[in-house]
């Protein structure tokens, strides 16, 4: 069945983050979701039928307020819950988070060179994401892999794919899914560095096909611009007020 009304609710809590990626989306200005706030969205989410919550950031680890007790209640509200975070602020028991149905981790590369260039000050980011993706392997979670393809990495997304064959090697199934997003000149990484790392819609689309040619154990999505699924929803803080934006609405403040 094709869905084409939104299902999912992206919640950009907060704008701050503790790496600085050359490709982010994220605007600075972004204001910071209250607890209240994001509880009304969640709740108006589900009475919309909506299927599930994505918190994502900005980091939402960094968010002032009680993740855990924000996703536990999505959770009990019936949605299910994704976080999309850099992996790198993670309390001690992550793995056992139950109420995450799943984490949306990056990998951007196979390489220290490839990988953490992209990045500034984490150096070692690439470690940290490998060991925490083993981690949620042993403890039986699910993940979905982001690679945002650009110049400086489109000769490692080929080799990303062998990795990820690997890591899904073994009884336990830790991927979900593997999301190939195109870099877009957009935010306070993007912007900045059009020039140096935008592809080609030509080229993004070989990339894609390349590696569907792969035959990987995963499903592997096509994400050349999120803002235009139709089955995707995003709320944000700007100047004080609750905005949406999707591909069927625009951007506009959000009456929850
Ligand atoms: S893309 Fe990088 S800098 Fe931007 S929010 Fe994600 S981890 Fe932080």
């Amino acid at each position: 069945m094709i869905v084409e009304s939104p299902q999912h609710g992206v919640l950009m809590l907060q704008p701050r983050c503790n790496m600085t990626c050359s490709f982010c989306v994220t605007e600075d200005s972004m204001g910071t979701m209250t607890f209240e706030v994001a509880q009304g969205l969640l709740r108006d989410l589900k009475r919309r039928n909506f299927a599930s919550a994505i918190f994502g950031g900005g980091e939402p680890f960094f968010w002032p307020y009680d993740l855990k007790k924000i996703l536990q209640y999505a959770s009990e509200l019936g949605l299910r819950t994704q976080v999309g975070t850099n992996a790198i602020k993670f309390p001690a028991d992550f793995d056992q988070w139950d109420f995450v149905d799943r984490w949306v981790i990056p990998v951007d590369g196979v390489t220290s060179e490839v990988h953490n260039k992209l990045r500034s000050f984490q150096n070692r980011h690439l470690q940290i994401v490998t060991k925490t993706l083993s981690q949620l392997k042993d403890a039986g979670r699910s993940v979905t892999i982001s690679t945002v393809i650009t110049k400086n990495n489109q000769q490692e997304v080929m080799k990303i794919g062998e990795y990820l064959r690997t890591l899904q090697e073994g009884e336990k199934k830790i991927i979900h899914a593997w999301h190939l997003y195109k870099f877009l000149p957009f935010g306070r990484g993007g912007k900045l560095h059009q020039a140096e790392l935008e592809i080609s819609d030509e080229l993004y689309e070989q990339i894609v096909r390349e590696v569907r040619q792969q035959k990987l154990p995963f499903q592997v999505f096509k994400r050349k611009d999120m803002l235009l699924s139709k089955t995707v929803e995003f709320y944000w803080i700007e100047q004080g007020k609750l905005m949406l934006q999707s591909k069927s609405k625009g951007i506009q403040p959000a009456a929850i």
